[in-house]
């Protein structure tokens, strides 16, 4: 959308200001300068060739606390809205071709689902659709058709185990009170922190165990590989994020490399088409990748790569390490602010 009226002078300064200040500061400010004024200035203040990547992963259908990271229907509407009206959203590739060659429309903002949810269609693309929203999913291919991840795997099972008590003292992982819906979403968040640091086997048989002592509650959390054509077919941009989401910095490079080039197959032959973007899992350079598994994204034939560190990309920015960030905000002035504060960092 281009926007109609050139900002007032006071205004701009004020926004300049704003790379300076908190989230808190920047939404107090907002209620005086109002959306529209901040997008309007923000148009053409510092944000200009500047790409905003976002992160989602789940769009649930209406809140749920075991899911308290992810947005619902609700807010991912509202979400959509804002960067509909105030914001240029674009897709993934056209995005990164803008970049490079410094012709970014203002306020460019590109839409991403990480992991593969079956929810990306059924909630989000309705939504996408209704504000005419590009985006990139990015997915697992190995937790495609009934699959779940192992942090979902715990929640899920949690949520249902029988017992007001869960002992896992003989793993060392310790007891955990499931009396209450509160207790049982702090018993997972708390377990999924434990597991974090375990091997990926131990973690992933500990899931596994739950899930079976739960009754192997059926979630359909993933898509299946006829939803992933539908989002295909839908305009959708699909993505690669390896075959079983492993962190790629712990694996060996025959191993890495197997998981990044066998997702991009899986997921050309499932949609007769090249896919060419990727996004590291977890994310965080230097962390959970390395300068080596970005050397083969880039032999296995990609053309763009996205990370999870914060930022906005520019062109200079790494069209295979592209920044993004999840939004993570419950209200519209907040959500914008961070768009605006990460759009105004020096990088
Ligand atoms: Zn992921």
């Amino acid at each position: 959308m281009v926007l109609k009226t050139p900002p007032a002078i006071e205004k701009q300064t004020k926004l300049k200001d704003m790379g300076f200040m908190n989230l808190g500061s920047i939404g107090f400010k907002l209620a005086a300068i109002g959306l529209k004024g901040l997008a309007d200035a923000f148009s053409i203040g510092p944000g200009g060739n500047r790409l905003s990547i976002l992160i989602y992963h789940r769009v649930l259908p209406k809140l749920d606390p075991m899911y308290e990271g992810d947005v619902d229907a609700v807010s991912f509407n509202w979400q959509m809205k804002l960067i509909a009206e105030h914001f240029s959203p674009l897709s993934l590739p056209d995005a990164a071709c803008c970049l490079k060659e410094g012709r970014l429309p203002p306020r460019a903002v590109c839409v991403t689902f990480d992991d593969g949810y079956a929810d990306n269609l059924t909630t989000a693309l309705p939504i996408l659709k209704r504000h005419a929203i590009p985006a990139t999913i990015f997915i697992a291919t190995g937790y495609l058709n009934g699959s779940m991840m192992w942090n979902d795997a715990v929640k899920e099972a949690l949520r249902v185990l029988p017992d007001e008590e869960l002992d896992l003292s003989n793993d060392d992982l310790g007891i955990y009170r499931l009396e209450t819906q509160a207790d049982r979403v702090m018993a997972a968040m708390s377990l999924i922190d434990h597991l974090k640091l375990l091997q990926t086997s131990v973690r992933d048989d500990m899931a596994k165990q739950l899930l079976e002592a739960a009754g192997n509650p059926e979630a359909h959390l993933m898509a299946s590989s006829d939803q992933v054509r539908e989002l295909h077919k839908a305009g959708m941009d699909i993505g690669a994020h390896t075959v079983t989401h492993p962190i790629l910095s712990k694996l060996s490079a025959a191993e890495a490399y197997r998981e990044i080039t066998e997702s991009k197959e899986q997921l050309e032959a499932l949609t007769g088409e090249k896919v060419t973007l990727f996004a590291y899992p977890n994310g965080i350079p230097g962390d959970d990748y390395s300068s080596e598994h970005v050397q083969m994204v880039k032999r296995a034939g990609f053309t763009a790569g996205v990370s999870t560190s914060h930022g906005v990309a520019n062109r200079f920015s790494d069209l295979f390490q592209l920044p993004r960030y999840t939004p993570w905000d419950r209200t519209p002035s907040r959500f914008m602010a961070r768009i605006v504060r990460n759009v105004m960092r020096v990088t």
